[in-house]
């Protein structure tokens, strides 16, 4: 049983069908040869005994056997031959297919430091290439959700605990007014960080599940914009910050809330990072086929390696300004923009300022877009 097995394959596997391929097709062939041969050969063979010179009748039967036997011998030695080579060519696919399949078990089984070797340059070796490519890819999936998990309790941690700290000081009698009133204010200010963390949080997690924009109506633009600023203004009122617009009236067709909160996040940025005193430009400009919006502070600015990272998630590149933020704000604006088609483009200097430019592709007529 186990020698049949190996032979021909287990049941139902690539190796039992290929053999049964190859039997049908020796079968058939041997068929059409046995009917060719009596039906064309022997008769012929016959007829030619007769004419030459052959009188006796076990003679003929003597050279028609040895005709018979040496087709017996060629048709078995076909057979070995094509049994041999089908078994080379099984085990040539099979063998790379069962590693794959083995390696593929090890993947599903969440082991993503699998890695196949091969030489070969023909289809196994693409596929084996693509395997690893898929391994990478999915390596980097799981790195990217454990750093996410890791720096989300990180995140919440840290303000739970503060208000835990000082809600348990809170409890203490000998307290001044004054101090009461003071922890009391850490702990709104925490709660606020929490709920705005949690916040973020759940849209750009919303924003990862969507593929596309829904809710897509015409926005101006510039509109948007002037809103953004006035709904900042204690902020930058605060900091003495001055605004330049050169807003050019521009109707864009996509989420509108969604935009807004593109507008809300960069400004908001511009302001935190803005040099006290001094001013931010902003502009909106209508282009051929797409709206551009720039964004110009003149503050801390950052470094290549900073501007790398300024889109990961929970990435600051100064912590102590994190009750200021929680990291997710550019994420938030990449997704929209990523959803949107558009793209973000950021230049920067440290010490000197940034300047961030949005461009947002409006729509053709069939898609109901107007400009105007
Ligand atoms: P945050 O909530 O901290 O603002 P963001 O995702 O919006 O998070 O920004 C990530 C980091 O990128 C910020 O913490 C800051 O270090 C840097 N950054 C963003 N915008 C600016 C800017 N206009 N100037 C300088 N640094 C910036």
């Amino acid at each position: 049983m186990k020698l049949l097995e190996r032979v021909l394959g287990k049941r139902k596997s690539l190796q039992r069908s290929l053999v049964k391929d190859l039997l049908i097709s020796l079968l058939v062939v041997s068929i059409i040869a046995v009917i060719g041969f009596y039906f064309l050969v022997n008769n012929s063979i016959n007829l030619k005994l007769d004419t030459i010179n052959i009188n006796k009748k076990e003679d003929a039967l003597e050279i028609l056997n040895i005709i018979r036997r040496s087709l017996a011998i060629t048709a078995i030695t076909v057979i070995l031959i094509s049994g041999i080579f089908m078994k080379l060519v099984a085990a040539k696919i099979l063998k790379p297919i069962n590693q794959l399949k083995d390696a593929t078990k090890k993947v599903a089984a969440g082991d993503f430091s699998v890695e196949l070797e091969t030489e070969r340059k023909d289809e196994i070796g693409d596929l084996t290439h693509d395997f690893n490519k898929m391994v990478k890819g999915l390596s980097s999936i799981e790195c990217l959700q454990k750093d996410f998990i890791n720096n989300v309790s990180h995140e919440i941690k840290t303000p739970i605990t503060s208000v835990q700290g000082f809600a348990k000081l809170l409890d203490d009698d000998s307290l001044n007014e004054e101090e009461r009133k003071e922890y009391i204010s850490i702990i709104i200010e925490e709660s606020d960080r929490l709920l705005n963390i949690s916040t973020n949080i759940l849209k750009l997690s919303k924003l990862q599940n969507q593929e596309r924009l829904v809710n897509k109506e015409e926005i101006e633009v510039s509109e948007q914009i002037r809103k953004v600023i006035s709904i900042l203004e204690p902020k930058w009122k605060e900091r003495n910050l001055k605004f330049n617009v050169n807003l050019q009236d521009v109707i864009y067709y996509g989420d509108a809330d969604l935009t807004f909160q593109v507008w809300m996040n960069l400004i908001d940025n511009a302001i935190k990072f803005s040099e006290e005193n001094s001013h931010i430009d902003i502009k909106v400009k209508k282009e051929k086929d797409a709206v551009l919006i720039v964004i110009k502070d003149y503050g801390i600015g950052m470094d290549e390696k900073e501007k790398e990272k300024i889109f990961d998630r929970f990435y600051q590149i100064d912590k102590s300004h994190s009750e200021k933020g929680s990291g997710l704000g550019l994420a938030i604006v990449k997704r929209i923009i990523e959803l949107s088609s558009g793209n973000i483009n950021i230049e920067s200097q440290k010490g000197k300022g940034t300047s961030i430019t949005v461009k947002l592709p409006i729509e053709t007529e069939n898609n109901k877009i107007v400009i105007k």
